[in-house]
């Protein structure tokens, strides 16, 4: 029945019209502005900034000292071993933060577009300026890192050998972040959403959209550091593999095309961050920075360092049968095509009703990524929600491609150890508890249109 309605709506409101969205009222500024607290609140949030890096010290360590296996995190032995394994040298700081300002001086000096975001309601409406040169900031990334391996002034291995220090040095780099954001922000008095508890709000954070110049911090520190980096941790393992058995295991390629995939989406895609939820709502805080400086990088590759350290273990990287191999292909390729291309229908949808779209070339743009003339429930208070394309099949089937994705990574590892399932697992709870938060938002501030939605 409610299908049928929605179909109904949507009929009616076939064509797009540029410019439909709805101007900013009063409507958004409450819902954006009103204080929910989330992850059990105060004392939740302290036992996260606790225990996400605790968990991340005590995982790395059963797979790099103990080939997987989870033993007790009350043995002293394993805390001596990861203490002395990933102590933060200052070479490893130096890479990691060289690394970063790397990063930051192409965001700021790139080419690329300048595309508007959603109106912010804590700036009355207002909508923010976004430098998209994620793809040349991406190609100038892999040519540099190319020469310095070639010419030996830097070789890619570094990073897998290091890579207990690069990972404290991240852990380190999230904290102070975090610590300096919150500092500056309410210094010069911009903070938004305050709860007033001090633990919450340096988990949440103070600052909405926080800049250096023309860089969006928070757009920069989501795209730029993460995914570019566990991009080079299996870039780094599979030369290290090369290098010692002279040739790239099938699974090793796999995670390096697996994190090709990701980082090349988020740089080809970036003109559709702008106007996402994150962009707009979420404060950057330690659980933007924190996981986006260290937890990404360093706990998403875990199948990578397992691959490693079991060929150095073995004398010879682990062989899945062909039909295992294919299996695990053809998840990762197919989740990948459902998500790039339902994330870039609904993202350019939202982009030609706001005015703002820019057809854009770079590499792969797949079939159906732009929907032509997709059906649509027009709502009183926010911007249309499209019920064309894969919108019309689920409300979050670009979740579902993501964990299709995230399960191959695991698959790709076999079954010997559960701590290459840490980040599908892990990625299960952060969808749900997104899909709560979201439906939850969006009931609200759509009302009587997100129940026919
Ligand atoms: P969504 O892309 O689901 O964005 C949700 C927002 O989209 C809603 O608040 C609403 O925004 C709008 N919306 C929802 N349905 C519709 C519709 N039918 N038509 C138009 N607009 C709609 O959320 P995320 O930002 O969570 O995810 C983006 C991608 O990033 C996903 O593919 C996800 O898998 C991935 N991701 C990956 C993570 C990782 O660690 N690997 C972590 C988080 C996300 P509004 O209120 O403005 O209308």
């Amino acid at each position: 029945m409610a299908t049928k309605r929605v179909q109904k709506s949507a009929e009616h409101d076939k064509s797009p019209k540029i410019n439909t969205a709805p101007t900013f009222n009063k409507h958004y500024e409450i819902i954006d502005s009103e204080i929910v607290f989330e992850f059990g609140g105060p004392w939740g949030v302290t036992a996260m900034m606790i225990g996400f890096p605790v968990l991340m010290y005590y995982l790395w360590g059963c797979l790099h000292f103990y080939r997987g296996k989870l033993v007790s995190p009350l043995d002293g032995q394993l805390w001596s071993q990861i203490f002395k394994g990933a102590y933060p040298t200052w070479y490893a700081t130096k890479i990691y933060v060289l690394f970063c300002l790397f990063e930051l001086f192409l965001a700021y000096f790139m080419p690329g577009p300048i595309v508007k975001g959603a109106p912010v309601s804590s700036l009355k409406g207002k909508k923010l300026d976004y430098l998209c040169n994620g793809v040349a900031s991406w190609y100038a990334t892999i040519v540099t890192s190319f020469v310095l391996h070639y010419y030996g002034w830097f070789r890619l291995t570094e990073i897998i050998d290091n890579f207990g220090p690069l990972m404290s040095a991240a852990v380190i780099s999230g904290f102070v972040v975090t610590l300096v954001i919150y500092v500056t922000t309410i210094m010069q008095g911009k903070q938004y959403r305050m709860s007033g508890y001090l633990m919450y709000d340096l988990f949440m954070g103070a600052a909405l959209n926080p800049r250096l110049g023309r860089v969006d911090l928070k757009m920069f520190a989501e795209i730029r550091i993460p995914w570019v980096l566990l991009f080079y941790i299996s870039v780094s393992a599979a030369i290290k593999e090369y290098e010692l058995f002279g040739y790239i295991s099938s699974s090793m390629a796999f995670m390096v095309l697996a994190h090709f995939l990701y980082v090349n989406a988020c740089a080809k895609g970036e003109e559709c961050i702008p106007t996402t939820w994150d962009m707009t709502y979420e404060k950057f805080g330690f659980m933007l920075i924190f996981w986006n400086l260290a937890g990404v990088p360093f706990t998403y590759c875990y199948a990578t360092i397992y691959l490693h350290n079991n060929s150095i273990d073995n004398n010879q990287p682990i062989q899945h049968s062909q039909f295992w191999t294919y299996f695990c292909y053809a998840l990762l390729l197919s989740g990948y095509y459902i998500w790039d291309t339902a994330n870039s229908q609904k993202n350019r949808f939202r982009m030609i009703i706001n005015g703002c779209y820019i057809p854009r070339y770079t590499f792969p743009q797949l079939p159906w990524g732009t929907l032509k003339n997709p059906t649509y429930i027009k709502t009183k208070y926010g911007s249309p929600l499209l019920t064309g394309g894969w919108w019309g099949i689920a409300r979050k089937i670009h979740y579902t491609a993501d964990l299709m994705m995230a399960f191959s990574w695991g698959f790709i590892t076999g079954f010997n150890t559960a701590i290459t399932y840490f980040y599908p697992v892990f990625f299960v709870a952060v969808l749900t508890h997104r899909v709560y938060r979201d439906m939850e938002r969006c009931a609200k501030k759509y009302g009587k249109d997100w129940e026919e939605y």
